[in-house]
């Protein structure tokens, strides 16, 4: 890590997804896309740098390395993902 920011160019979120709302605020995501933005985090290449920058900014705002990091954002957000796994596993569209 600290190799300046070229890292990015290679997130997931650039490359395959850049059609979610990684910088919207997390109450106007639905759970449909709270769960895409979870899958496409898990598998990105550059999840640890990103993460480390996250943490490093004390970032507020924003979907980072597989979570919101509004800080009033946690707890709904975890929520949010237990029901969209019940959905899941219920045979329902999360
Ligand atoms: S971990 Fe998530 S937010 Fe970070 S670069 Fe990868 S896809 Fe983007």
């Amino acid at each position: 890590m600290a190799r300046g920011n070229d890292w990015m160019d290679s997130g997931s979120c650039v490359v395959l997804r850049p059609d979610l709302p990684w910088t919207g605020e997390w109450f106007d995501a639905t759970l449909g896309q709270l769960a895409a933005m979870s899958r496409t985090c898990h598998t990105c290449p550059v999840q640890l740098d990103c993460a480390e920058r996250a943490d490093r900014l004390r970032v507020t705002a924003g979907f980072w390395a597989g979570r919101y990091h509004d800080p009033n954002a946690l707890d709904l957000v975890r929520i949010h993902d237990r029901r969209a796994r019940a959905a899941v596993e219920l045979g329902g569209a999360a």
